[in-house]
């Protein structure tokens, strides 16, 4: 079955009591049961619900996996897997990685005697002297967030497999229409399906995908466990979103790379980073492991903070919002918004200045978008 068959067909059927074409909202949490012990499969809906089981095999199908494991939100997939750790355990983690999850393991699982280094991971060699006896997992996120830069997934999880280590990849960036990292070797994908999954900006979930039955059925147990899990409305909703994700991914694309070219030419414009670009440096690795080059645009503008100020105060169909992925185009400043949380100095080593701007292109036309950047850049 191809992507797009799949994203409206896999693990759907009509529901068997009505026909209703549509999934029901199984708004419920408990079920009867027939005798004790004897049930249809469902007992109480944190441990299961079925509007949660049809997105999950929806997922799963969408990244190649045999299962996924739905939750709240995307740090609360991550941190269900953190759960998979104890005390002493290392992770290594690249450097460039989404604010959250920074926060979560640097302020949170740090606490509980988790270990983190943040390495740049675009080169390998860094990889391999940052192993440690502890090291249990490679964190990694591909393309980062918001410098976009890229990372093997290839070559990581051969790595990892040598050395026993579990390779996670946040696939949130791409989703799983421009990449699959367990088709590259990756043991578990990470998304935030607040993103481009149901890429409609109305609901806040997470999914934790994979292939390997001894590992699902010990996330499932903390899944259970821990109670980090998605309402049944929320579910629906994303089930419905992940319908057109092929047609609303490939629309992201087509503006991102018009708008990329635009800003590249553009006399206020410092710089540009898309992986699109034949500029990015990773250019050849984005056509070997993505299928596409994303929605997401950041450029550095000429006059540093006060120029990317005004330039987000001034654009009218890019609304100033942190988040991306949703249909409807966003702009913001990393170094004041989503990575307020990283420290100054941490920032900027990474390349995170005042002067970056982060756009989220959605799917509105091109001319509009452009003439809109245009105008505020000139103002
Ligand atoms: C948004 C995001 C997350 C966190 O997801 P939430 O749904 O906001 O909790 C994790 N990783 C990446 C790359 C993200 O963009």
């Amino acid at each position: 079955m191809k992507f797009e068959t799949k994203a409206i067909h896999a693990g759907q059927f009509p529901d068997p009591s009505t026909g209703a074409i549509m999934p029901p909202i199984f708004q419920t949490s408990t079920f009867v049961q027939e005798a004790p012990g004897k049930h249809k499969g469902y007992e109480y809906s944190r441990t299961a619900n079925p509007t949660r089981t049809r997105l999950e095999d929806n997922l799963a199908a969408l990244e190649n996996a045999k299962f996924a494991l739905c939750t709240a939100s995307g740090c609360g997939a991550i941190t269900l897997l953190m759960h998979l750790f104890k005390t002493g355990d290392h992770i290594l983690c690249c450097d460039d990685v989404y604010g959250g999850t920074y926060r979560l393991f640097t302020k949170v699982m740090k606490g509980y005697g988790l270990e983190f280094s943040f390495i740049d991971m675009t080169d390998l060699k860094n990889l391999d002297r940052a192993i440690q006896k502890n090291t249990k997992a490679v964190w990694v996120e591909s393309p980062t967030n918001p410098l976009l830069k890229l990372m093997d997934i290839e070559k990581i999880s051969a790595g990892c497999k040598k050395k026993k280590l579990l390779s996670i990849v946040d696939n949130t960036f791409m989703s799983p229409y421009f990449q699959n990292p367990l088709d590259l070797g990756a043991d578990i994908v990470v998304h935030s399906s607040t993103k481009y999954l149901n890429g409609h900006s109305d609901v806040v979930g997470g999914a934790v995908i994979l292939s390997d039955q001894a590992l699902r059925d010990k996330l499932s147990f903390l899944q259970n466990s821990t109670g980090i899990v998605p309402g049944p409305f929320d579910c629906w909703l994303i089930l419905r979103g992940l319908k057109t994700l092929a047609v609303r991914m490939a629309a992201h694309e087509h503006n991102a790379l018009t708008i990329a070219t635009f800003l590249q030419k553009h006399p206020r414009v410092e710089r540009v980073i898309y992986p699109g670009l034949k500029s990015h440096p990773q250019y050849t690795l984005a056509k070997k492991q993505m299928r596409g080059f994303g929605g997401m645009i950041s450029f550095v503008v000429k006059g540093g903070k006060a120029a990317a100020v005004k330039l987000s105060q001034k654009t009218h169909y890019f609304s100033l919002a942190e988040s991306l992925g949703g249909v409807e185009s966003l702009i913001e400043l990393p170094a004041i918004m989503t990575h307020a949380s990283i420290e100054k100095e941490v920032r900027e080593t990474l390349g995170i200045v005042d002067g970056l701007v982060r756009l989220s292109v959605g799917i509105e036309h091109s001319d509009d978008l452009i003439q809109d950047l245009d105008q505020a850049l000139k103002s």
